[in-house]
């Protein structure tokens, strides 16, 4: 062992979507920055990601966007349909796309390659995160290191960390993903639709010819691929003609979360809050968390005592926001109770009427 210390500005646990791409960003900001992950072999999932207008310019300003290897697929028209409300909701935005899709593997490559190239990656590094604090010396592949700020982007990883507290929302749903091809063209349309077994979205996925599209099913039911591929039949044999599904469908726990402050740690991404994917925001917010932390590094010097808390104070709102959005509107319409039909109606009829709402709709979703 040598007895040089390494004296870095930033240490980030865990080289996920959110992890990478925090690096490359405080990098860019001429910080030294250090990714430590502990597997050799990073997963790389099958999923796509609903990229918002913000994270948009995000992965624009970092480069990125204009190397993802599959031409991001524009989403220029939202439909809503329940089965409780006879008319759809449809939202349009005349300006700019309101999202692009793009492939998490697309993405995650770029960012791993990156960093693998400024030499700021390891892998294969097992901490305790117990062991680790800000400002004490770190044995890292046997060399000595000091940070000042240690970032946690472990994912949802942190939820069975007895160190940390937090509030946890209800459990026992799944997300089933996969893609299916049709004859039709897609014509850039998402889709979000509360089945009786739960929310079922879809997304036109980057494929030159419009012909394929996602799903994500997010339910409490153990589900055969007969019964995915008979839902997707139903729902989506008249806008998107002969359909035939991929074989291979992903299952995903759903364990949304929201983690208390603690002024030891900066949490990132799934690290700091997971959401039901219904709204296919939880990547979007994970970039707002990198821009806030890059915002407030102009503002206050790493050793400012309450960065972290101030850090928190800004990113709390937003999460519980979107946190308790997902998770209440998936239970009301789960429980199918004549109040929450009401309310569900309410709100519907208060989205159809409401050009203000509407608008506000719109905004969030574009993550503006
Ligand atoms: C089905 C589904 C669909 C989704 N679709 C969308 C969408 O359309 N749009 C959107 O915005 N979001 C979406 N999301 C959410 C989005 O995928 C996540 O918010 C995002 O991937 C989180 O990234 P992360 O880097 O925080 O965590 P992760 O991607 O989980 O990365 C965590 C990393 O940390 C590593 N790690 C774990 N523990 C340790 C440790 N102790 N030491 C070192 N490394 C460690 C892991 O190996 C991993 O590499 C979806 C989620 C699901 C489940």
């Amino acid at each position: 062992m040598k007895n040089k210390i390494h004296k870095y500005d930033f240490l980030i646990v865990g080289a996920g979507l959110i992890g990478t791409l925090t690096a490359l960003a405080l990098q860019k900001k001429n910080f030294k920055v250090l990714v430590i992950e502990n597997k050799n072999k990073i997963p790389i999932d099958k999923r796509t990601l609903a990229v918002n207008a913000n994270s948009k310019d995000f992965l624009q300003q970092l480069g990125i966007w204009k190397i993802l290897k599959s031409k991001p697929q524009p989403i220029n028209k939202i439909i809503i349909k329940d089965y409780i409300n006879a008319e759809p909701l449809i939202f349009t935005n005349s300006k700019e796309a309101m999202g692009n899709v793009i492939f998490n593997s697309d993405l995650l490559k770029i960012t791993l390659a990156k960093l693998e190239s400024l030499k700021l990656l390891k892998k294969n590094i097992n901490l305790n995160i117990d062991q680790i604090l800000p400002s004490k010396t770190i044995l890292i592949d046997k060399e000595k290191y000091q940070f000042k700020k240690i970032i946690l982007g472990v994912g949802k990883n942190i939820i069975s960390n007895p160190l940390f507290k937090r509030m946890t929302f209800d459990k026992g749903h799944y997300s089933y993903v996969g893609f299916f091809k049709h004859n039709k063209n897609h014509r850039n349309t998402a889709y979000e639709i509360f089945n009786q077994d739960g929310p079922l979205a879809v997304l036109p996925t980057p494929y030159i010819d419009n012909k394929k599209s996602t799903f994500i099913f997010s339910t409490r039911k153990k589900l055969s691929f007969y019964y995915l591929q008979s839902l997707i039949m139903k729902n989506f044999a008249n806008s998107h003609g002969q359909i035939k599904m991929d074989k291979s469908i992903y299952k995903f726990p759903i364990r949304p979360h929201l983690q208390r402050n603690n002024k030891n740690f900066i949490f990132i991404g799934d690290s700091l809050k997971s959401i039901h994917p219904v709204a296919g925001q939880g990547w979007n917010l994970g970039v707002k968390d990198i821009q806030t932390l890059c915002n407030l590094t102009d503002q206050y010097p790493l050793d400012f005592q309450g960065f972290n808390s101030i850090y928190y104070s800004k990113r709390i709102v937003e999460s519980t926001l979107y946190l308790s959005f997902t998770s209440i509107l998936n239970s009301l319409y789960e429980n199918k109770k004549m109040i929450n039909q009401g309310i569900i109606k309410f709100g519907y009829e208060s989205l159809r009427l409401l050009k203000p709402l509407r608008e506000l709709f719109i905004k969030n979703a574009m993550g503006r």
